[in-house]
C-alpha cells in the first residue's frame, strides 16, 4: 500500500444487534428551537443508513456549539432528534442526557437499525477535558465506535478520543473515510506538478500549513490580506492594507527557505486597492510598486489572475485554502472568482479547505467541479500543516 493513513473502516465492522457509539458533527444552527439548516443532517445520512442496514443499534453523539460544561436549554440537541426523524422517515429516540442510567434504559430498549440521539457531549467539563471516566461511562452502553465527525477529529475530547480507547477499537465513517483519503492523497501521494494557493485574512492561520507545503509543492500562490505581510518583508509600500508586523521575520524566512528548496512562490504583481474597506468605495487597480500610502489593498490585480491562472494550467494537483481578497464585496470578488474558476478548470486533482473558501467557490458556481471540499474547517488546516489529528490517530490501524 502507498504511504498514507489506512484505517478500519465502518464498512469492515460487523454490526448485526451491536451496540453502536457513533459520533456524528450536528453542530447545528438552530433558531427558535427548529434546525435553520441541515445539511450536516443530511452528509451524516450514507454512514447512517448503512449501519441501519447492518442492523446495529445506533446510538448518536454530537456537540452543538459552546456550552462550556453547562446544560443550557439552547443548545440542546433536541431540535436535531425531530429534524433527523423526518430526513430517515423513521422514529429517532432522544434522551436529555449523554451518560447515565436514562441512557442506558433508552439504549437497551433499541432494536437493530432503531436510532438513539444522546443530549450535547458538551454539557459535560469531562468533554472537552477528555476524562477518563466520563468517556468510561460514554463507552459503557457501546461495543463499537465509528467517527464520522471530521471537523472535530483535531480535538482529543471524550466523544473523539476517550471513548474509542475504552472500547479498545474504533472505525473510520464513510464522510470520515472520504476526508482522510483525500487529505492523504495530497499530502502523501500527490501528482506532480503541485500547485498551492493561499489567502485569507492572517499570515499567522496559515503559517503552518505554508511551511509544510514548502516540501510537497512545487508553486505556491500567495494572495488576501496574508500577502501583504510578505510585500512589505520584501520592503515594498503596502499603505493601509492588512499588516502583521510581528510576522514580517517569519515571511522572510519563508521566502528565503523557498528559494533556497527551489520553491516558486509567486506573489501578487497588481492590487486593487480602496480609500475605505467599504463597499461602493472608489477603487483603482495598481502595481504592487505604487500602492498609494493611504489605501487598502482589497483584491489581487487582473494581472495576477492572470498569472496565477497560468500557473494552473497544467497542474495535476492543486491545494486552495483561503480567498485571494475581500470576496464577500462584489467589487474585490474578481480576483477569488477567477481563480476559483482556473481551479475547477486545470484538471488535476483539485482540494479546497476553509469556510470561507467553500463560500467563495459556491459563490463562483464551480463547487461541483472541485475533486475534493473539504468540511473540516481548523481540523483541514491542522491536517494539511503535517499534523496528527488525535481523532483519527486513535482509530484502529487497517490490517496491510
Ligand atoms: P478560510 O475560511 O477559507 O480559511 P480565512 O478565514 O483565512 O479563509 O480568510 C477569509 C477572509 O479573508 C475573508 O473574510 C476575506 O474578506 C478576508 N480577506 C481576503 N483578502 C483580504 C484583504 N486583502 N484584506 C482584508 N481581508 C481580506
Ligand atoms: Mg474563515
Amino acid at each position: 500500500m502507498a504511504k498514507g493513513i489506512y484505517k478500519l473502516s465502518v464498512k469492515d465492522l460487523d454490526l448485526h444487534g451491536k451496540r453502536l457509539f457513533m459520533r456524528v458533527d450536528f453542530n447545528v444552527p438552530v433558531k427558535d428551537g427548529k434546525v435553520a439548516d441541515d445539511t450536516r443532517i443530511q452528509a451524516a445520512l450514507p454512514t447512517l443508513k448503512l449501519v441501519q442496514e447492518r442492523g446495529a443499534r445506533v446510538i448518536l453523539a454530537s456537540h452543538l456549539g459552546r456550552p462550556k460544561g453547562e446544560k443550557k436549554p439552547e443548545f440542546s440537541l433536541q431540535p436535531v432528534a425531530g429534524a433527523l426523524s423526518r430526513v430517515l422517515g423513521q422514529d429517532v429516540a432522544f434522551v436529555p442526557d449523554c451518560i447515565g442510567p436514562e441512557v442506558a434504559k433508552a439504549v437497551e430498549r433499541l432494536k437493530p437499525g432503531q436510532v438513539l440521539l444522546l443530549e450535547n457531549v458538551r454539557f459535560y467539563n469531562g468533554e472537552t477535558k477528555n476524562d477518563p471516566e466520563f468517556s468510561r461511562q460514554l463507552a459503557s452502553v457501546a461495543d463499537e465506535y465509528v467517527n464520522d465527525a471530521f471537523g472535530t477529529a483535531h480535538r482529543a475530547h471524550a466523544s473523539t478520543v476517550g471513548v474509542p480507547q475504552a472500547l479498545g477499537r474504533g472505525a473510520a465513517g464513510l464522510l470520515m473515510e472520504k476526508e482522510v483519503a483525500a487529505l492523504s492523497r495530497v499530502l502523501y501521494g500527490a501528482e506532480k506538478p503541485v500547485v498551492a494557493i493561499f489567502g485569507g485574512a492572517k499570515v499567522s492561520d496559515k503559517i503552518d500549513v505554508i511551511q509544510n507545503f514548502l516540501g510537497l509543492a512545487d508553486r505556491i500562490l500567495l494572495g488576501g490580506g496574508m500577502a501583504f505581510t510578505f510585500l512589505k518583508a520584501l520592503g515594498k509600500e503596502i499603505g493601509k492594507s492588512l499588516l502583521e508586523e510581528d510576522r514580517l521575520e517569519v515571511a522572510r524566512e519563508l521566502l528565503e527557505k523557498a528559494r533556497s528548496r527551489g520553491v516558486e512562490v509567486v506573489l501578487p504583481s497588481d492590487v486593487v486597492v480602496a480609500p475605505e474597506f467599504k463597499e461602493g468605495v472608489e477603487s483603482r487597480v495598481v502595481s504592487v510598486d505604487a500602492i498609494p500610502a493611504d489605501w487598502i489593498g482589497l483584491d489581487v490585480g487582473p494581472q495576477t489572475v492572470a498569472a496565477f491562472k497560468s500557473c494552473l494550467s497544467g497542474a495535476r494537483t492543486v491545494i486552495w485554502n483561503g480567498p485571494l481578497g475581500v470576496f464577500e464585496m462584489a467589487q474585490f470578488a474578481q480576483g477569488t472568482l477567477g481563480i476559483a474558476e482556473a481551479v475547477a478548470a486545470c484538471g488535476g486533482f483539485t482540494l479546497i479547505g476553509g469556510g470561507d473558501s467553500i463560500s467563495a467557490v459556491k459563490k463562483a458556481g464551480v463547487a461541483d467541479r472541485i475533486s475534493h471540499i473539504s468540511t473540516g474547517g481548523g481540523a483541514s488546516l491542522e491536517f494539511l500543516s503535517g499534523l496528527e489529528l488525535p481523532g483519527i490517530a486513535v482509530l484502529t490501524d487497517k490490517e496491510q
